[in-house]
């Protein structure tokens, strides 16, 4: 293969070499399968990665292992593990162009958002988590005995690493993922074994590389690609592992769980959302009508919090929905390294083919099509921006999760329905109210089962801010000062003074 691929508005893009990293060193597959890769783009193969076998996945963790118990490791001081994250961010800050190129290549989000997003997101949370390393804190007590014996009892607690932790990320934010796992493992004192989704690896090779250059001690951080059913599955079963920090599926979280219950590994589980987007008569329809739609479109839906169920009051439902359906009818498709782009294509051949059949379900069940609702007729995995009226509860479409361009507009008659409409689902991960009304706004927050509540915006997302799902769509949090419960164990030593 070609290691670097031509494309417009820049330098040509340098494909970082398709293997895996263990202990510090560069190595193919032991089995020497590799898996093809393809711009969702253009559906040119433009790589290939190695799938790392099961053989490969236990020198991984044994080096993980080994580094988490070598003395360097463990009497590193905080603040120097903080400082190594801070190298990471530095060097990514100095090759941020040329890893937002090779991003919008692999997953074909538009340049304007993996340089202004994915990127900032990475090294803000790399920045962000270098601070937490130094202020890991337990607590001490005075105890209570149930008898006096004279002697007076105290109990200090400490946070220690869980040990090796397993990361596995989806193809969505594929760096941005990567980084979420690595930057409070390290944090936190553990060591990691980094498995990112086979639909787009090549940004996490490209860490690798800067992981070296930043002289982060081998074996601490290694990168094994390959499919979830193998690479993944070996991962997740793997002895020595001790945390799985998974992103992904509700179907995969499901099986990773009932796998870890074996050896009661610790999980965090970030998975599926069928997040409602509610806006009140009240609202201002200025920022609601554009906020609605930013709530679905971005990154062609591709977003666990995307707000796929629009809940409109009846009065202004017309007027809302037309409006998303302008706003979807004019958003320009193309390839992400035009300035002219909005939104890119879906991830693969397989995606595109779930999101027009759930589309056409939702047709078949008596939704009526707006807008998109088609491929579009061209190279690439393009899919058009999608808004479909006349939606109900029961309907196929309003129940699973799209992962893809397509809302459906649900009126709204009573404001006492809100509650129950939003809450019938079986995910629980985001929602957004859009209401000049304090009062209202802060009583649904109240009210809708879910992880993140957003008011009059949707999809500000924020490393400082705990984020996770409730329901099936997940178990845990991560961000904010929540990753030290993710990452560490308390110890508590009690004593007689
Ligand atoms: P997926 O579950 O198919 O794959 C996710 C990762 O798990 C990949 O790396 C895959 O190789 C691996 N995997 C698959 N089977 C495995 C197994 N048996 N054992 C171990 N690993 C396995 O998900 P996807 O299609 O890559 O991503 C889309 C999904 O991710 C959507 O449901 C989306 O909502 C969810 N997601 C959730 C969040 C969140 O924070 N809640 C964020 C992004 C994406």
């Amino acid at each position: 293969m070609k290691n670097t691929i031509e494309r417009e508005g820049g330098a040509p893009v340098r494909i970082p070499e398709g293997r895996l990293l263990i202990d510090g060193q560069w190595r193919p597959a032991s089995s020497g399968e590799t898996i093809p890769v393809f711009d969702p783009a253009t559906e040119e193969r433009i790589a290939t990665i190695a799938a790392a076998s099961a053989a490969d996945v236990d020198r991984a963790v044994q080096a993980a292992q080994r580094t988490f118990e070598s003395r360097p490791w463990q009497k590193m001081r905080p603040l120097d593990r903080g400082r190594l994250l801070e190298k990471l961010a530095l060097l990514i800050e100095r090759d941020a162009e040329e890893i937002a190129r090779l991003e919008t290549l692999d997953s074909g989000k538009p340049y304007f958002v993996t340089r202004n997003v994915d990127l900032k997101f990475s090294v803000d949370a790399l920045r962000y988590y270098g601070g937490w390393s130094s202020k890991i804190a337990g607590e001490y007590l005075a105890l209570s005995p149930f008898f006096d014996d004279g002697g007076t009892y105290r109990a200090y607690t400490e946070r220690r690493p869980l040990g090796v932790v397993a990361g596995i990320t989806p193809w969505n934010f594929p760096i941005g993922q990567a980084i979420q796992k690595i930057a409070p493992a390290i944090a936190f004192g553990c060591t990691i074994v980094l498995k990112p989704s086979e639909e787009a690896s090549l940004t996490t090779l490209r860490l690798g590389e800067l992981i070296l250059e930043a002289g982060i001690p081998e074996g601490a951080i290694n990168i094994v690609t390959g499919y979830g059913a193998a690479t993944g599955q070996a991962l997740v079963e793997h002895p020595l592992v001790r945390k799985i920090a998974f992103t992904g599926s509700t179907a995969t979280g499901q099986r990773i769980l009932a796998s870890a219950a074996a050896q009661m590994k610790r999980v965090t589980l970030e998975l599926g959302g069928k997040s409602p987007t509610i806006i009140l008569a009240d609202a201002d329809l200025d920022k609601a009508i554009p906020g609605a739609a930013n709530a679905i479109f971005p990154n062609s839906g591709q977003v666990c919090t995307a707000g796929s169920r629009l809940f409109v009051e009846e009065a202004i439902f017309d007027e809302v929905v037309r409006g998303v359906a302008a706003i979807a009818g004019e958003l320009r498709l193309g390839n992400g390294f035009s300035a002219e782009t909005q939104l890119g294509p879906l991830i693969s051949a397989r995606q595109i083919e779930r999101v027009s059949g759930l589309v056409e379900s939702g047709i078949a069940e008596g939704a009526e099509p707006l807008a998109g609702a088609s491929r579009e007729e061209r190279q690439g995995y393009f899919y058009r921006p999608t808004v479909l009226k006349n939606g109900r509860p029961d309907m196929r479409i309003a129940r699973e999760e799209v992962f893809g361009p397509v809302v459906l507009a649900m009126s709204i008659r009573d404001l006492r329905q809100i509650k129950a409409l939003a809450n019938d689902t079986v995910y629980g991960l985001g929602a957004s109210v859009w209401t000049r009304d304090v009062n209202k706004a802060h009583l649904l927050a109240s009210q809708i089962d879910a992880g993140t509540v957003w008011i009059n915006t949707h999809n500000i997302l924020d490393t400082a801010v705990p984020f996770g799902g409730n329901k099936l769509s997940g178990l845990g949090r991560e961000f904010g000062s929540e990753a030290i419960n993710a990452y560490t164990e308390t110890r508590a030593v009690c004593m007689r003074l």
